[in-house]
This record gives C-alpha cells, structure tokens and sequence, in this order.
C-alpha cells in the first residue's frame, strides 16, 4: 500500500539555537524505518516524470523502490550507474528546482524526498557495505584532468572504469573543489568528500595537488612531452566578483571565497585553528544566493550578529528556500532593497561601517526580474566591523592566457561544444569553467559526458 501522506517526512536537524554555535552537520539523515516509510510515498509512475528533471537521469522510481523493500545495496547500485557522488548529491543537489520539481506527488502536497532517499542510502552503503573499487586493467591511454572539483573527479571516475590512465592537476594542496573549499562543514562533512575520492583512488585515479596548470605546467606540456592524449579542463569559476565601491581594500573586507576558504579548507572552524580570521562583532555578506547564505551562517557560528544585505527584496533571493529558512531560523538578519555605497574605515583602515542606500523595485529587466532602483534621500550606515563580497564568480583567466587555440567567452568561460570539444584538439571542459557558477550536479554531468567523448576521440584517432 502507498503511503499517501501528503506530507514528506521531517528531516532531523540539530536545534536552531544550538547549530548556530557549531560546525556539526545541520540535517541528521533519516532512519531506516523513516527511509522506507518515504520511499512508500512514490507511487512508481511509468513515465517516470522525475527522472527527466535530474541532469545525470538516475533511475529514480527504481531505486525508490528497492529503498522501500528494504534492499538498500540495490538501491546504491541503481544510483550510481548514473552518479558518482551520490552522498554529495543527496546532500546539496537544488532538488526542489529538478526531480522533485517533476515529482507527481507534489501536485497535491510535496513531493517524494528523492534527495533525502538518495543521501540515506549512499550514507548506509559507505557505513556498512563499502567495498574498495577494483583497479580496471589499464587500456594504455593516458588523459589528463585539470582541477578536482565535481566535474573533474566524475570525468576521471569514468574514465578510469573504462581502463585510462587517469592523472587529475589540482591547484590546491586538497582534492574536492567547491566541496571541500567552499560548502561548509555543516552542510557537506568534509569526510564524505573524502570517502568518494578514495573510492575514485581505488580505481587507480591519481591526483597531483599544487600544480597550477598554467604556472607549474602548461596544457602544451600535458599533450607534448607527458603524453597524454587528450585534456579535460574542469577548472571551475574561482574568481571573485567585487563591487568596486570606496572601501573594498580595507582590512575586514573578504570576498566570500577567501573566507569560506579559510574556514573549511585552512580549518578555521576547528576548535584551537591558528587560521587567520577575523572574528567580527558584526558582519555584512553583501549578496543573496547560496554563497551569500553560508558565508552569513559560517560568520553566525563565529559568534558574530550578522546582516545579509541584498539589493532586491525576500522573494527575489536567488539562495535556495531552505537554505534561506535555515539561515533565518539561526537568527541571521535580512537587510533586503538595500544597496551599499562605500565601506568605512578607521585610522587603522579597518572596516568600521558600511554606508548603503534604499531600493525599490522598478520595471523588469533582462533577466526577468524587477530592476532594483535607488530611492532619493535614504542614505543609511550599518555599524560592522567586516564585509564580505558574495557577488558570483568568473573562471580564471589564468588558462586561457597560457594555451593558444583555446577559445573564451568575454566573461572568461571556455566555448566548449554540448559534449565538452573545445576549439583545441584534444582538448575538453566542463563544468562551471564553461557554464560559469553553476551546481555540483550540472558540473558531474558534464564531467559523465565529456569522459565519453573523450573516449571515442581516443578510440578513434
Ligand atoms: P570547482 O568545484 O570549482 O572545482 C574546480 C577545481 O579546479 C578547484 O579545486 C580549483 O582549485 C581547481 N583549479 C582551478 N584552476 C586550476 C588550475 N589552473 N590548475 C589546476 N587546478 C585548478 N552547488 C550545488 O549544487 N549545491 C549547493 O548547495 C552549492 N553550494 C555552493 C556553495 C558555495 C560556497 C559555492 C562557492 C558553490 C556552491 N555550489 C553549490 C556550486 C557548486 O559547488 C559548483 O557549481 C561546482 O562545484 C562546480 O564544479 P567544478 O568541478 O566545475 O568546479
Ligand atoms: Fe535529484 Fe540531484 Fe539526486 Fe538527480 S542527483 S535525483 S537531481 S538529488
Ligand atoms: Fe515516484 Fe514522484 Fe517519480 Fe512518480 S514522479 S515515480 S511519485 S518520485
């Protein structure tokens, strides 16, 4: 019998009051018997709607299915024919913009918690049942992956299942990308990352951190004298966007990825870290999507009072819903229609005030939304000792600037075809490096479908 609550079933968190004093990861997972009780809410559609609104396509009806019979390693394996990182995926995928936006049961209530399902079955499987992969026979072809983030590790995993000499550049001294320097601990532990590298490692992946591609060695280098037949650039979008207002080079102005980087990746968010980091009484995050969100909420467990100061109004909020929730619900102050002007400093040039303006919402513009437009005479000053730019991204120029035939939008992204061909032979991209900043999921699925071109260029030169 269908459980035909309309409901989906509460997620455990940690208390509101007692996560935004720590690190800990906020959501707790299911339990088994909530796990089956969920998977008992899909109603095993033929046409399987959800399945069209995941980029990678897992089967999902199927492995709902399995979760709801109890057998939970057939659920994994139905899981990861299609993805590589399903801990991850189950963890930070924007669900409710892709499968469970399709699913049927959220016509008339909510939908099926695929993600939820998804993330209790990948955490059962590496708790009780991981195996170590097998290292595949090498074919002889060596392929060279630049940057391990998402796209980067999911191309390499498929690459080395179907027997390729697989060597990943990483510029960083960690593996991981985004999922290691830039989501928070409390929201994707850093050992899950960890867990599904190692299995990628099993496979005979390897991974060289602190080459910069481009300053310790060239893409001419990689195809030339290293011998590697084809390149797959999946360098992502790195580069912080800045307001260019009076103020932004004072002490106490971070743009988010510098301070996200410190606390996950340099491990300020340790209890005892000798990370340099300011520890603010109050803090601004100028910006309003997910980036935004967890800057705000890293400053929160700092012990900080912390305002989001955006530009247009709640509704507009680019960050996902829940992430918003969450961050209400820690106490984070939202400052929306606001604007800032000049960031203030002292004798010290420290930041000591942020002077902003009001807004109102105009005509639509390109993207659609309202314009945001400046009220007269609604100049105000916000009292913070720290500032910190959540703009967006741009990828590296860095790249680019050091491989002859490789062709670049204006913004930077690298022009890549729908299977990841760039203008260069035997070259590749994927990931936000093309799309500029995008999700772990599109970034994985670029990564799947540029490893299978990759492979018949291989085979058929
Ligand atoms: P990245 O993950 O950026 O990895 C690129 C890697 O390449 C990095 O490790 C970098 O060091 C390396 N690199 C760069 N240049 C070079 C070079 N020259 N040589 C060698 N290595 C190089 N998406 C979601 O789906 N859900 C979320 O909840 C979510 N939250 C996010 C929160 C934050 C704070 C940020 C910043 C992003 C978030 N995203 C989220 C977006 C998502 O993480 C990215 O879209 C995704 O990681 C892109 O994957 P990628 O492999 O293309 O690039
Ligand atoms: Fe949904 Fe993401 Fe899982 Fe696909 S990978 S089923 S989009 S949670
Ligand atoms: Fe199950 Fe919803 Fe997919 Fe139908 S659309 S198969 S109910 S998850």
């Amino acid at each position: 019998m269908p459980n035909m609550s309309l409901k989906k079933n509460e997620m455990p968190h940690q208390l509101p009051d007692v996560r935004n004093k720590n690190f800990d990861e906020v959501a707790l997972g299911y339990t088994e018997e909530q796990a089956i009780d969920e998977a008992k809410r899909c109603l095993n559609c033929k046409n399987k709607p959800c399945v069209g609104g995941c980029p990678v396509h897992i089967d999902i009806p199927s492995f709902i299915q399995k979760v709801a019979e109890g057998e939970f390693e057939e659920a994994y394996k139905i899981i990861t024919q299609a993805s590589s990182l399903p801990a991850v995926c189950g963890r930070v995928c924007p669900q409710e913009t892709q499968c469970e936006q399709r699913c049927v049961r959220g016509i008339k209530g909510e939908p099926v918690a695929i993600g939820r399902l998804e993330r209790y079955v990948a955490d059962r499987h590496n708790a009780l049942a991981r195996k170590t992969a097998e290292k595949p026979e090498s074919n002889g072809h060596k392929v060279a992956v630049i940057g391990s983030g998402p796209a980067g590790l999911a191309c390499a995993g498929e690459l080395a299942k179907n027997g390729y000499e697989v060597t990943v550049f990483e510029a960083l001294h960690l593996a991981g990308g985004v999922l290691v320097y830039g989501i928070p601990e409390f929201r994707l532990p850093k050992a899950i990352v960890a867990d599904e590298i190692q299995g990628l490692k099993a496979l005979g992946v390897k991974i060289e951190t602190n080459k910069v591609v481009g300053k310790t060695i060239s893409i001419d280098e990689l195809q030339g004298e290293y011998g590697y037949e084809a390149v797959f650039i999946a360098s992502g979008a790195g580069l912080p966007k800045f307001m260019n207002i009076p103020g932004e080079n004072l002490k106490g102005v971070y743009s988010a990825n510098e301070f996200l980087t410190r606390i996950n990746l340099m491990k300020a968010y340790k209890e005892g870290s000798t990370t340099p980091i300011q520890r603010a009484k109050r803090v601004a995050v100028v910006g309003g999507g997910n980036v935004a969100m967890d800057a705000a909420r890293c400053a929160k467990r700092f012990g900080s009072e912390v305002y989001i100061v955006y530009r247009r109004g709640m509704e507009e909020l680019p960050a996902r819903r829940e992430e918003v929730e969450h961050a209400k619900e820690e106490g984070i102050i939202f400052k929306t229609l606001s604007n800032p002007t000049a960031i203030l400093g002292d004798e010290n040039k420290n930041v000591c005030g942020m002077t902003c303006v009001k807004m109102e919402l105009g005509e639509p513009d390109a993207s659609g939304r309202r314009r945001p437009v400046e009220k007269p005479d609604s100049e105000f000053t916000l009292d913070v000792d720290c500032v910190i730019m959540a703009l967006g991204t741009s990828p590296n120029p860095l790249i680019k600037s050091t491989t002859d035939g490789l062709d670049t939008q204006k913004w930077g992204g690298i022009i890549a075809d729908e299977f990841g061909k760039t203008s260069r032979e035997g070259v590749y991209a994927g990931g936000d490096a093309v799309t500029g900043a995008a999700t772990v999921i599109l970034a994985m699925g670029a990564g799947k479908t540029a490893a299978k071109a990759i492979d018949e260029y291989i085979m058929n030169k």
